[in-house]
């Protein structure tokens, strides 16, 4: 659940609690959390290095966790999935969530934790070097990082078969978007989600460029959407539900024309839309 504007947010609230800190001990307790890498081998690799950078690619968060002396720069990708939670506690702050939802728990040099916490199981830890580094990450256009206008959503999207709403979850072609933003800019675009990328004109790639851009940053400004479990690193919750204009709106006025708020299944997502901003 955690798009775009959550993942980047935690990154920022986390930033200064981590930069230039080392992890002293780690702890893993369920083996799913670090993919194929066992977890007695992911403690040693990631003990005495410091994080060097934090860093962010659409939904996935790096730390860039040098050698001590002059050994192999290794990465640590993290990827929340459905309610995954990193939180950094300070010294003596008490953790009061649940032990069997409490994954993996990096000690730092001079006090604090950096917890990992995942109701549902789905989030990973994944050692990487740095020639690995690529497979793990998204190869799609991040449209905070890399910027996004009209034509280039149009190359993105123009000759590819799918609607709008797939093409706007696809990882590999945008990076960053869920469900929650994919209908909003959607909206913002007034373009149905079911309608195909072939059929748009170059207003309308315009329109969804601005649309996509808009949502995000102004989500961001809101430290994201918390509908139930999205925190940011600091356990705080981002305050952009009450922004949004369709989705989780399903019966409500749109906040544009106030026609009810409808929802359809696109791509095998429940959708939310206004059919009067957005006709097919
Ligand atoms: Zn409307």
């Amino acid at each position: 659940m955690p798009e775009l504007p959550e993942v980047e947010t935690i990154r920022r609230s986390l930033e200064p609690h981590l930069l230039g800190r080392t992890i002293a001990a780690a702890e893993v307790r369920h083996a799913h959390v670090t993919g194929g890498t066992a977890r007695r081998d992911f403690v040693a690799a990631v003990v005495q290095r410091s994080v060097a950078r934090l860093w962010r690619r659409g939904k996935y968060m790096v730390f860039d966790l040098p050698a001590a002396e002059g050994g192999v720069l290794l990465h640590m990708v993290c990827h929340l999935r459905m309610t995954g939670r990193l939180r950094y506690l300070p010294p003596r702050a008490r953790w009061e969530e649940s032990p069997a939802h409490t994954h993996a728990v990096f000690r730092l040099r001079g006090g604090g934790r950096l917890i990992f916490h995942d109701v549902r199981k789905f989030g990973r830890l994944l050692l990487a070097r740095a020639e690995d580094l690529p497979s793990l990450l998204p190869s799609g256009r991040d449209p905070v990082l890399d910027g996004l206008d009209g034509r280039a959503l149009r190359q993105i999207l123009a000759a590819r078969r799918g609607c709008l709403k797939a093409l706007l979850l696809r990882q590999d072609l945008l990076c960053g978007l869920g469900n929650i933003y994919a209908d909003e800019a959607l909206h913002r675009a007034g373009l149905h989600p079911a309608r195909s990328a072939a059929g748009l004109v170059e207003a309308d790639f315009s329109r969804l460029a601005v649309g996509i851009v808009s949502v995000l940053e102004e989500a961001l400004a809101f430290r994201g959407t918390t509908l139930l479990d999205y925190r940011s690193g600091d356990g705080e919750k981002g305050a952009f539900a009450q922004y949004l204009r369709v989705y989780g709106r399903c019966g409500r006025p749109c906040r544009t024309c106030g026609a009810s708020v409808e929802t359809i299944r696109v791509a095998g997502r429940t959708t939310a839309f206004c059919s009067r901003c957005q006709r097919p």
